[in-house]
C-alpha cells in the first residue's frame, strides 16, 4: 500500500468535485461538500497552506521586524512552525476575555520544540539549552505532551533558531497548529522489562510519513496523537491512541482509541475493539486522521475536535467508516489491554532495563527547568555513558541506560541540580500549565504557585506518602489536565474574605484515569476513568492553596 493511498474520501479543496458541493452549511464537514470557510480560521488556512509561513518568516519576517508580520500568520500560520506570541507582561487576568488578541500580544513568542515520544540524544538536549541560553532568556518548560518549550524568542532570531536545531534532528514543525502535533511516546520504549511491544518503528514511520505533509496540515483542529506499547501517554486523553496489547492469536499488536480529549465537554477516548500490528498503525492512523480531516467539523472551534464526531457517530460507526472508505478491508477484532493504575505509569526513581542496565527519571519542578541546566543534564547523562534523554507525559525527565555502578552518582549529581530521583509525592505528583506569567489565555498564575505549594506541603506534610495528583490550570482549559487529577485546580477570579476579586481556583476532586467504581468490567480492563466531580460552590484564593491542600490531605 502507498503511503497516500491511506488517507481517505474526500479530497481538500481545490480538487472538489462539483456534485459534492452543497448551498447549506452543515457542521462545515468536507466530506459532505461544505467546503465554504466559516470562520476566520478556516479561512485563513483556505488563504494559505499555514506550513508557507515558514518561507515569509525566514525572508522577510526574520529581516523586517515583528511590526511587519501580517497578522492571519501571527495568530494564526505561525503555529504551524511552534511558534505562539506571548502574553504581555503586567496585564491581569480580568483583562484577559475582554482585551482583543492585539492587546494581549507581546512581541516575543513561544516557541515549542517538538519531541515526538520524548526521545532525545545528549546532543539534541545540548541544542535545545544553547538556543535556551542564548535566545529565549533560559527558559525552558517540560510540557506534559513531552515538548520543550522556550519562551522570550524574537522574529529575528528564529531562523539562526532553527538551524541550531535542525542540524540536531530537531524541529518545531506542526508543534501547533490544525495539524498532527507531537505524538506521545512511551519514554520507556524498548528498554521497559514490562511493555508489551515496542512501538519506537511505529512512531518514527508516523512522524517520517505525516508531519510537514501537506495530506493533513489542514485538519479541523489540533490533532492528538499517542502510541506505546504500554500504558504510560494517557491514551485515554488523545484523539488516537495506539496501547500495547497482546492478542490471544496474533500475539502483540495495539488496541486502537479515539475521540479523547479533556478541556471544556472532556471526554475518555473510545476503544474501537480492534487489533492492529506494528506494522499496520501508519496506515490505520492515516485513515483516522483522513477521517478528522474530511468528516471533522470546521464550523465552530469549539465543536472541532474530534471528540464531537466519536460522540455522535459512536465507536462502531467509526471503525465502519475506518474500514470501509479508509482502509478497504476488515480490521481484526482484539482484546482490552489490562488496568494499570494511573500512579504507576510515571516512571520517576530507579528502574532496572531489559538489558540489566538502569533507567533514571527525575522531576523538574512542574515542568520547569532552564537551559543551563539541560546542558548540565546532558553533561550528566555523558558522565554515565548515556546518550538517551527523554521527556514524559508527566512532565518529567529520564536518563536511560545507566550502568548499576554509576546509578546513585547520578542520583546524587541530579538532587544537586534540585532534580531529585526519590521526591516527595508532592513534586512527583504535581504539574502545572503555563499560565498567566506567558500564556494570553490564562487568568491566573500557576507555575509559581505550584513550585511554593510543594515546598510548604513538604514542609507540612513530611510523612504524607499517599501518591495524590495535584494539577494546576490557569484557566478553564485543561493543559495540564484538571479533570484527572485527586485535585483539579481550575483558575478564575474568585472573591477573598474582603469581598476583592483575586487571582484562585474551582476545585474539581476525585478525577483519575484507570478503573473506577462504575466499571462494568470487574477488571477494570479497557476501562478509561472518572472525570474529577466540580465541589459546588468550592472556591479557593491563591493564598489559600497550600492551606486547603493540607486540610484535604489531614482528613484523607
Ligand atoms: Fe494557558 Fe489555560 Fe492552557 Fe494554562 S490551561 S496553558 S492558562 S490555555
Amino acid at each position: 500500500m502507498t503511503e497516500s493511498s491511506t488517507s481517505g474520501a474526500a479530497a481538500p479543496p481545490g480538487s472538489v468535485r462539483p456534485h459534492l458541493v452543497k448551498r447549506h452549511r452543515g457542521e462545515g464537514q468536507w466530506a459532505k461538500g461544505h467546503f465554504t470557510p466559516l470562520n476566520p480560521n478556516e479561512q485563513a488556512k483556505k488563504d494559505d497552506d499555514g506550513l508557507n509561513v515558514r518561507a515569509r518568516i525566514e525572508n522577510i519576517y526574520a529581516h523586517r521586524g515583528f511590526d511587519s508580520i501580517d497578522g492571519q500568520d501571527l495568530r494564526g500560520r505561525m503555529r504551524w512552525w511552534g511558534l505562539y506570541t506571548q502574553r504581555r507582561p503586567g496585564i491581569d487576568g480580568g483583562k484577559t476575555a475582554v482585551l482583543e488578541p492585539h492587546e494581549l500580544d507581546d512581541e516575543y513568542f513561544m516557541m515549542r520544540v517538538r519531541i515526538d515520544g520524548g526521545q532525545l540524544t545528549v546532543a539534541q538536549l545540548r541544542a535545545i539549552g544553547q538556543v535556551s541560553a542564548a535566545y529565549a532568556r533560559g527558559t525552558a518548560d517540560v510540557t506534559d505532551r513531552q515538548n520543550i518549550q522556550l519562551h522570550w524568542v524574537r522574529i529575528e532570531d528564529v531562523p539562526a533558531i532553527w538551524k541550531i536545531l535542525e542540524a540536531v534532528g530537531l524541529q518545531t514543525t506542526e508543534a501547533c497548529g490544525d495539524t498532527p502535533r507531537a505524538m506521545l511516546g512511551s519514554p520507556v520504549a524498548g528498554v521497559a522489562k514490562d511493555e508489551v511491544i515496542d512501538a519506537t518503528p511505529a512512531l518514527e514511520e508516523l512522524k517520517r510519513r505525516f508531519v510537514g505533509s501537506k495530506e493533513f496540515s489542514n485538519l479541523p483542529r489540533k490533532f492528538k496523537t499517542a502510541v506505546s506499547g504500554m500504558q504510560d501517554v494517557v491514551h485515554e486523553a488523545n484523539d488516537v491512541s495506539f496501547v500495547g496489547v497482546v492478542h490471544p492469536e496474533h500475539g502483540p499488536g495495539f488496541d486502537v482509541w479515539v475521540g479523547g480529549g479533556l478541556s471544556t465537554n472532556p471526554q475518555f477516548a473510545k476503544r474501537l475493539g480492534v487489533w492492529v500490528p506494528l506494522e499496520e498503525v501508519g496506515d490505520v492512523w492515516a485513515g483516522i486522521c483522513g477521517i478528522f480531516r474530511d468528516y471533522g467539523y470546521r464550523r465552530l472551534r469549539n465543536r472541532a475536535r474530534l471528540k464531537f464526531l466519536v460522540a455522535d457517530w459512536g465507536a462502531a460507526k467509526f471503525r465502519e467508516v475506518l474500514e470501509s472508505e479508509y482502509l478497504h478491508r476488515t480490521l481484526i477484532d482484539g482484546p482490552p489491554p489490562p488496568f494499570v493504575p494511573a500512579t504507576q505509569r510515571d516512571h520517576v526513581g530507579v528502574h532496572e532495563q531489559k538489558d540489566g542496565r538502569y533507567y533514571v527519571g527525575f522531576c523538574p519542578r512542574v515542568g520547569r527547568i532552564d537551559g543551563a541546566t539541560l546542558g548540565r543534564v546532558a553533561d550528566l547523562a555523558e558522565a554515565v555513558s548515556s546518550d538517551r534523554v527523554r521527556t514524559t507525559p508527566d512532565q518529567k525527565m529520564l536518563i536511560l541506560d545507566v550502568p548499576g555502578d554509576r546509578v546513585e552518582w547520578l542520583v546524587g549529581e541530579l538532587k544537586t541540580l534540585d532534580l531529585q530521583v526519590r521526591p516527595s509525592v508532592f513534586r512527583r505528583h504535581t504539574m502545572a500549565c503555563t499560565g498567566i506569567e506567558f500564556c494570553k489565555l490564562a487568568i491566573v498564575e500557576t507555575k509559581a504557585l505550584a513550585s511554593d505549594t510543594i515546598d510548604e506541603l513538604e514542609k507540612r506534610l513530611p510523612d504524607f506518602d499517599t501518591p495524590i495528583t495535584l494539577n494546576v490550570n490557569g484557566c478553564p482549559n485543561s493543559c495540564a489536565r484538571i479533570q484527572t487529577a485527586d485535585i483539579g485546580l481550575k483558575g478564575q477570579l474568585v472573591q477573598d474574605a474582603n469581598g476583592d476579586q483575586v487571582e484562585g481556583f474551582q476545585v474539581h476532586l476525585g478525577g483519575h484515569f484507570g478503573a473506577d467504581a462504575e466499571s462494568e468490567d470487574a477488571s477494570g480492563a479497557g476501562s478509561t476513568g472518572s472525570f474529577g466531580r466540580k465541589v459546588r460552590g468550592l472556591k479557593i484564593t491563591a493564598a489559600e492553596l497550600a492551606d486547603y491542600v493540607e486540610r484535604v490531605l489531614r482528613n484523607y
